[in-house]
């Protein structure tokens, strides 16, 4: 398969697939990492969460268990007295003996009371502390029925009950009381420590009644009645932040581990920032990958065409002056012209000799070019009269201008301009354009060149009253190898180098070199040079 000039080379084209598909993959890649470590982050929540509630739960049910069992001992030593109160419900006395033995034995109590073996209380309220829960609660009891641990409100302290049976028979009493129900209730303390003390970080342990639905029951700080909040049921958001729940056994408990607000998106963010930040370094490298690749393709590309207009200049601008340089030399030493016609000998050898001159500036074009483009071109800078270097210039010129019948006229309002710059080089600059000027001059019309002092420099014009540069072509006039293909213009020879060392030239030299043409009128190079 031939490759078209301007065309990609086919390892540039994968090149450019690979940098591109290099950022897709890193992408997805990304993208799927992202996905398993936030899963894997949650997961790791969620296991943490799991084994706390577990242990916490089955731990929480063992201290009430050891509470229950507690109390249930105390009830079979002081059974004597619980049996003599409840024979006496009126004695202070033996109320006030059973309030100091408890206090003995339970120190952080709240309240105790007994009931009979319906789980009607037996005494009166002690303190006033038993509510509608704590007879709900002896009933149950009563009926054999087990008591679910749960939080009991009140107005000094949310507190939670502790029920056991008890039994007195001294034989003496047939139908009366001989036994029934001692309660306790405690400030749930040791619970709200535990859960303090249990909490993962960045996790949160509460006690939620499962009957009454997502009523909080016991936080970190305590029961219910010390949270800072009008509604104890959970909110819509903070249900949504439950990692995990185990039932506490023998109650109306479930352990539940929450989140606190911003953990997983906290996490998320910094994954998907830092994973963006990856994506956007590979593809900022990539751009600039392909950017770089297009750039050498572009000079490749450009040197390509140079070798092309290079063949195409051997071919044809070369070769017709060597051609007839050789038709030339080939008459003087195969016949006797010479001798015979010194005078068409003479003609001859003249033409023979243009050609060469031809063929040298075409070369020594080709070399100028050769060392523009790798930044070799020598200037050697000075300061320089300019009228005068024009004027020479010019006259150098003359003889091409005559042979093409065109006149050539140096205009300036002053005598002598100085400025800082290379005379070799801004000769061949005008002679340049002093060249195209001719080329495109009808006979016997004047190109004039104007020197002119600016504030900050000098403008050199060149003008001519030839055909004008095309409207397409403007653009491209200073582009080496360019020449328009307009049928006024095409017919004169050239490389199409000349404005491209011009440009160059005075780009060396800081200046700028425009131009403007009209085809009625012709076209006037105009070049600003510093002082
Ligand atoms: P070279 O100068 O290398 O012998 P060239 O004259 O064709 O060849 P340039 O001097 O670079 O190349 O000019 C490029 C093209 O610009 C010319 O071929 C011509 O089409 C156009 N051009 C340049 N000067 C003039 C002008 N004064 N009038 C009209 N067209 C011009
Ligand atoms: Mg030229």
């Amino acid at each position: 398969m031939r490759i078209k000039k301007n065309d990609l080379l086919p390892s540039t084209r994968w090149s450019i697939v690979y940098i591109v598909v290099i950022p897709v993959v890193v992408c997805i890649f990304a993208g799927w990492n992202a996905y398993q470590r936030i899963s894997e982050f949650e997961q790791a929540h969620y296991r943490v969460a799991k084994s706390t509630t577990e242990i916490v739960a089955s731990e929480i049910s063992k201290r009430i268990k050891d509470r229950q069992r507690s109390l249930s001992v105390f009830a079979k030593r002081e059974e004597k007295l619980l049996y003599a109160i409840s024979r006496s419900p009126d004695n202070e006395k033996l109320k006030i003996e059973l309030n100091n033995k408890i206090k003995e034995s339970f120190p952080n109590y709240f309240a105790v009371s007994l009931a009979d073996r319906e789980g009607i209380p037996i005494i009166d309220d002690f303190d006033g502390f038993v509510g509608e829960l704590c007879e709900e609660d002896l009933k149950l009891h009563a009926k054999g029925m087990p008591q679910p641990m749960r939080v009991h409100p009140n107005t000094q302290q949310y507190h939670i009950d502790i029920i056991v049976t008890w039994n007195h028979d001294d034989g003496k009493a047939k139908n009366e009381i001989n036994g029934g129900l001692l309660f306790v209730s405690f400030v749930p303390d040791f619970l709200f420590r535990l859960l303090e003390l249990s909490n993962a970080p960045r996790h949160e342990l509460m006690l939620i009644n499962n009957t009454i639905k997502d009523l909080i029951e016991i936080t970190e700080i305590g029961s219910r009645i010390i949270l800072d909040r009008n509604d104890y049921r959970l909110t819509e958001e903070e249900k949504k932040r439950i990692l995990f729940s185990s039932p506490v056994e023998n109650s109306a408990w479930d352990l539940v581990a929450f989140r606190d607000e911003t953990l997983f998106s906290e996490y998320r963010n910094y994954i998907i920032s830092f994973n963006v930040f990856l994506l956007s370094f590979f593809i900022l490298v990539s751009i600039l990958m392909v950017a770089l690749l297009l750039r050498i393709e572009k000079r490749r590309i450009s040197a390509e065409e140079t070798k092309e207009e290079m063949f195409s200049l051997f071919n044809h601008d070369l070769r017709a002056p060597l051609n007839s340089i050789f038709g030339f030399l080939e008459i003087f030493t195969a016949t006797d012209l010479c001798t015979k016609n010194p005078e068409k000998c003479k003609h001859l050898a003249n033409r023979a000799f243009d050609n060469s001159l031809v063929m040298r500036e075409i070369i020594d074009d080709i070399l100028d070019v050769q060392k523009m483009e790798a930044g070799e071109m020598s200037f050697d800078f000075g300061e320089i009269e300019i009228i005068s270097v024009i004027k020479d210039t010019v006259e150098m010129n003359e003889s091409h201008a005559q042979m093409n019948n065109v006149n050539l006229l140096v205009l300036s309002d002053e005598s002598v301009i100085y400025i800082k710059a290379d005379e070799r080089r801004i000769k061949q600059a005008i002679t340049n354009l002093l060249s195209n000027a001719i080329k495109y001059s009808p006979v016997n019309e004047t190109v004039t060149v104007s020197i002119d002092r600016e504030k900050s420099g000098v403008t050199i014009s060149v003008s001519d009253n030839g055909p004008g540069i095309e409207e397409d072509f403007q653009a491209l006039v200073f582009n080496k190898f360019a020449q328009s293909k307009s049928k006024l213009t095409r017919r004169v020879g050239g490389t199409g180098l000349g404005l491209a060392i011009v440009k160059h030239i005075i780009d060396a030299h800081k200046g700028v070199v425009t131009f403007k043409t009209d085809p009625d009128k012709g076209t006037t190079f105009i070049i600003n040079l510093e002082f």
